[in-house]
């Protein structure tokens, strides 16, 4: 097993490396750098993987993602993906009114849905690499983000206290569908998930909600796999971050605007923290210099075990390929 391969075993197990490894979710980053039009890449599972290994090879990060958008669940449930400029997508929400309209849904198939065999696909090619460095990430939103998506986050958020059997019966749904996924892709040989649960934040729900409706479908998803989960949560978690660390996730990976050393304390013994360079302050509009510093900064709040150098957020796409670099080789130096 590559040494990079064996340190991220080490880092999910919270044990110490001699490398900090550099995992920044850079997707949408990598389809700007492919330079295929977003609607073309995703459709692509042969163009998906070689963006991903040119972009590795380019920057030198610590991972292979088999992912570049996270649509494909939504759109496995029937929503149409709307390209809009430049890069960005968002899927149109389906009509769901009542708990009759979600009983109707049916739970797509893995193997037949939408772009759903096309991502186990992607995955695959990446984990058979001939002589892979670095682990195989995937990608997933969490079950109320992928719910927001589906059904509308404004209808979402007004079902919540209105129509509460609704919501609980569609995130059953998608829970089932991201667990048959997820075990799809370990059947694949992947190194781990990231979930990233951007609609569930303390921005968007309450403390109350997240402990009553986001927390118990996450963490029962999580528990199901086998392979390590990264939860991704935008926005101040610091209210649900002892939640967080209560889902099974191995690392919690924070915004910009979190305290990493506090938070690491919060959660020790139960999981790690990934984070948390500034990714438009410092990652897209800052020089070569602010990132080291602030690289610097992270590497020595997070230290050498159950820590994993992340940008606070998704690496925006029009990021420097010299800023990206500057601060996977900052993580590269300090061993
Ligand atoms: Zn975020």
């Amino acid at each position: 097993m590559s040494r990079k391969i064996d340190s991220f075993g080490k880092t999910m197990r919270m044990e110490e490396v001699e490398q900090i490894l550099a995992i920044p979710m850079v997707s949408g980053w990598v389809a700007r750098f492919s330079g295929i039009p977003l609607k073309t890449l995703v459709y692509d599972g042969e163009a998906i993987v070689q963006a991903q290994i040119n972009a590795q090879k380019a920057i030198d990060y610590d991972a292979l993602f088999a992912y570049i958008d996270a649509l494909f669940i939504p759109e496995a449930f029937g929503c149409s993906i709307n390209f809009l400029s430049p890069g960005a997508a968002e899927a149109e929400p389906i009509n769901l009114q009542s708990e009759a309209d979600v009983q109707a849904l049916p739970i797509p198939d893995i193997n037949q849905k939408g772009r759903l065999p096309l991502m186990l696909d992607v995955a695959a090619k990446l984990v058979k690499l001939p002589e892979r460095e670095v682990p195989v990430l995937s990608l997933v939103e969490g079950l109320f983000t992928s719910c927001a998506r589906i059904m509308g986050t404004e209808n979402l958020i007004r079902a919540l206290i209105k129509k509460r059997p609704m919501i609980e019966k569609l995130m059953e749904k998608v829970g089932v569908l991201l667990t048959r996924f997820g075990h799809a892709l370990e059947e694949r040989g992947i190194d781990g998930l990231i979930v990233a649960d951007p609609v569930g934040s303390a921005t968007m729900v309450s403390p109350r909600f997240y402990r009553e409706l986001v927390f118990p479908h996450l963490r029962h998803f999580i528990e199901a796999l086998k392979i390590p989960v990264i939860l991704h949560v935008c926005g101040n978690s610091d209210p649900i971050l002892d939640m967080m660390a209560d889902t099974g996730a191995r690392i919690l990976s924070l915004d910009q605007c979190m305290d990493l050393a506090a938070a690491k304390q919060k959660v020790a013994g139960r999981c790690g923290i990934g984070g948390n360079v500034d990714p438009i302050n410092v990652l897209l509009n800052g020089t070569i210099e602010d990132v080291k510093q602030e690289t610097m900064k992270c590497l020595q709040q997070g230290g050498k075990a159950g820590y994993i150098l992340m940008a606070g957020c998704g690496v925006p796409p029009l990021t420097s390929k010299e800023n990206l670099k500057a601060m996977v080789e900052t993580a590269k130096q300090q061993s």
